[in-house]
């Protein structure tokens, strides 16, 4: 449980902002890792969904632009957001730490250097797949700490900077 929930009676969110969580991983993400630098974790409303995942795919998180209506809603309230990440409770809670940190990475890197969200073709999907293997999600897999000192793509991928022409 936590700070949001005012009393034991109240019923949990479907929908939970979670920037408290998330906004510290994703801060160190974006210092350690050049190719999502430009990311601005301040930026994201994080949110944890506890409704159905949306289709018959599984879907652990999403990452979406906020519309400029809600961003000046938003600001209004205090809050400078231009993106949510959204997470979903039903197949993300049983990920373990480095699964986060590993999912986290994958959103951020979604948010292309010119403010537009990216999709799965590009470095950061290969990056995930080549280091870590396709299963990397699954519950019982094996998943190196992201923010370990020792862990980094090049490690992870034995490729280097060339990562790109191993595609
Ligand atoms: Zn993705």
């Amino acid at each position: 449980m936590n700070g949001m929930v005012i009393n034991d009676d109240a019923p949990e969110y479907a929908y939970e902002i979670i920037n408290d969580k998330m906004r510290p991983i994703a801060e160190r993400l974006t210092a350690k890792y050049e190719e999502i630098g430009h990311v601005r974790p301040d930026r994201i409303l994080f949110v944890l969904c506890r409704g159905k995942t949306g289709g018959k795919r599984i879907v652990l998180a999403k990452t979406l632009t906020i519309s400029l209506k809600w961003q000046e809603l938003l600001m209004q309230l205090g809050g400078e957001y231009a993106y949510m990440i959204e997470f979903y409770h039903k197949t993300t809670a049983m990920l373990s730490q480095n699964q986060m940190t590993a999912l986290v990475y994958h959103e951020l890197a979604h948010i292309g250097p010119e403010g537009d969200l990216v999709r799965h073709d590009t470095e950061d999907w290969w990056r995930m797949i080549a280091g870590m293997g396709r299963h990397w999600s699954y519950p019982d897999a094996g998943c190196p700490n992201l923010l370990a000192p020792d862990v980094d793509w090049k490690r992870l991928t034995g490729k280097g900077d060339d990562i790109r022409a191993a595609i």
